[in-house]
């Protein structure tokens, strides 16, 4: 993928012109250096009667990895765990009083530094291993990489409390990650416990518990007393018998990268996990861009040790940088092969950057169902109230159809958040805000991410338009534009007027024409228009960045400090229609 025109021409043997010339009868307008991507290949290929399959440097690595079926004759290995749920619902404590109980050595009680991992070691002598990122963003953000590290995740859910949404949120990564999990409710101890209120709200989420006949594992937990826990182990140790792991301990080790940093007195720090074969201090190790000779590993309690088998967490030092986590590592027989695997990628990387988008949209979508590689279509579904989350939830359903499945892979209420972009770019979904809009930090990941966000605020609308787009006639004629943003800073009465508000433009510029939305942490709370807009008692059409002015509303009194207020216009759009 991304070859350019004259590389595919000669790999063709046939000359650019007629290359070009082909792209043109296609309806693609292209120069000799341009890069393609892999469906303009495809179909340019096609055309001079050749089949392409696509390669990359990470398939020449797996290529290199022991097929899955080999290790069917191997030992068992110990499920690698990952704890997720509400904050204050308890994984923190869970976590702590696991690794202060469990830890399997004399010395558990002196530990003062862990390196995001570690192994325990129940009752019966069985090893789990815990991941200490405790946080569903960073476990989709590392699926979002590509890695498959947790075989079971545990939902705490405190028992005092309810089904919070960021319950929900991780229930649907890691069912979107097809990770088996359990339900731990914790604060047992409590006197204002409700196991059941939970079970029942879990029901009708259609996670129905064990115990009310479903097959989701349950368990009651104290982790501050530490009632449950051994019983949690054991049903973690079963759900990890169904999935039958198994790891070879004798082939070259692989794994995958937990986290990295520069030390200052060590230089490049790795924590991994070993998932086949077995880790050896010498050993020459590559990851993504990356790659050294082991020079030591320590264990999770920071021991020393010399060898690291399945299912294992150390700490490496030998990298000659620091991947990203979620990458892959693999040793490999000679440092020359590690280091031009390693150059290839780093060209590799500087190519794919060029590439225009990385994920799909909704033009996108018009275009691959006319050439029929489109099936599915993922969305991340926020709102402002349940009602609309329901209704837009359920007027989707039924757009679903044979042509293309549409799967809502998370709806909730609230604004868009950083968890919802790295939800919909690990599962390439689209998001569709009602009525919401994103935070900062999820703004920015949104651009970097190259993520389609389509914000509606009529229900009608925002059904068309994916019902028109997954019709693969995507041809809106109308198409809102922000133009800018005011920030609320301070409110003064005005006789006469009513509220002024004194405001700064944070965000493009606003004019006095433009209609308005009121945004209060995140979510749109009025829609309407400018009343007055002012600078230094002036009044003026327009305010630019930077700025600041007074802004009267139209029929809204009810501004605060710290409301955006969200200017906005509305433009015609021709858009091409794809043809089939
Ligand atoms: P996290 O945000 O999910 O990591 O939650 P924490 O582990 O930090 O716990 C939040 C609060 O709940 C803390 O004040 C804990 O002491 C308390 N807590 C956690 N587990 C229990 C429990 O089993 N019983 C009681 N009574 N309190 C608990």
């Amino acid at each position: 993928e991304f070859s350019s025109v004259s590389d595919l021409a000669s790999l063709m043997n046939v000359s650019v012109n007629e290359v070009i010339s082909t792209c043109m009868g296609l309806g693609l307008l292209v120069s000799i250096n341009q890069r393609l991507d892999a469906e303009a290949i495809t179909v340019i290929a096609d055309e001079f009667g050749y089949e392409v399959s696509f390669t990359s440097a990470e398939s020449e690595l797996e290529v290199d990895e022991v097929p899955e079926t080999e290790d069917t004759d191997a030992p068992a290995r110990a499920p690698i765990v990952t704890i997720m749920g509400h904050v204050d619902h308890g994984k923190t404590s869970l976590l702590d009083f696991i690794r202060h109980t469990k830890v399997s050595d004399a010395e558990a009680g002196g530990i003062t530094q862990h390196i995001g991992a570690y192994e325990v070691e129940t009752q019966g002598g069985q090893r789990i291993v815990f991941l200490d990122t405790p946080g569903h963003a960073a476990f989709t953000a590392m699926r979002a990489r590509g890695a498959r590290l947790t075989d079971i995740a545990v939902i705490v859910i405190a028992a005092d409390d309810e089904v919070r949404p960021q319950t929900e949120e991780a229930i649907n990564h890691v069912k979107v990650a097809g990770v088996p999990f359990l339900i731990a409710l914790n604060k047992m101890d409590k006197e204002t416990a409700q196991p059941d209120k939970i079970r029942e709200r879990l029901a009708k989420m259609n996670i129905t518990v064990e115990e009310w006949g479903g097959k989701y594992q349950c368990q009651e937990i104290s982790a501050k007393k530490g009632t449950g826990v051994d019983e949690l182990l054991e049903k973690v140790l079963l759900e990890a018998e169904l999935l039958d792991l198994k790891a070879n301990p004798s082939c070259e080790a692989s794994g995958t990268v937990l986290e990295a940093s520069l030390d200052k007195g060590r230089g490049y720090v790795s924590t991994v996990i070993v998932e086949r074969g077995t880790l050896k201090v010498s050993d020459i190790m590559l990851s993504g861009t990356f790659y050294g000779r082991v020079k030591a590993m320590f264990n999770h309690q920071m021991k020393r040790v010399k060898t690291a088998l399945p299912a294992t967490p150390v700490q490496v030092l030998g990298l000659n940088g620091a991947p990203p986590a979620g990458d892959r590592f693999k040793v490999v027989a000679v440092e020359r092969e590690a280091r031009e695997i390693a150059t290839k990628r780093n060209q590799m990387l500087r190519e794919q950057s060029f590439r225009t988008r990385k994920h799909i949209t909704l033009d996108e979508i018009g275009r691959r169902l006319a050439m029929g590689s489109f099936k599915e279509m993922n969305i991340v579904l926020k709102a402002d109230v349940v009602g609309s989350v329901e209704a837009i939830s359920d007027a989707l359903q039924k757009l679903s159809g044979e042509e293309v499945q549409l799967n809502i892979i998370h709806k909730s209420v609230g604004q868009i958040s950083e968890s919802d972009v790295l939800l919909a770019s690990a599962s390439d979904a689209i998001v569709i805000g009602f009525q919401v809009r994103p935070s900062e930090s999820a703004k920015r990941l949104i651009e970097k991410e190259e993520i389609d966000v389509r914000l509606h605020s009529i229900i009608f609308d925002l059904i068309n338009e994916i019902k028109d787009a997954i019709e693969g006639m995507l041809a809106p004629t109308v198409e809102e534009h922000i133009r800018g943003n005011l920030l609320v800073k301070q409110l003064f009465k005005v006789s006469g007027v009513g509220k002024v508000a004194g405001c700064e433009v944070s965000e493009g510029q606003v004019a006095r024409a433009h209609p308005i939305r009121v945004i209060r942490d995140g979510i749109v709370i009025h829609q309407g228009s400018i009343h007055q807009l002012k600078r230094f008692k002036e009044d003026v059409q327009e305010v630019k960045q930077g700025h600041e002015c007074g802004v009267a509303l139209k029929d809204f009194n009810q501004l605060q400090e710290g409301d955006v207020i969200e200017a906005f216009e509305k433009r015609e759009i021709k858009r091409k229609v794809p043809q089939s």
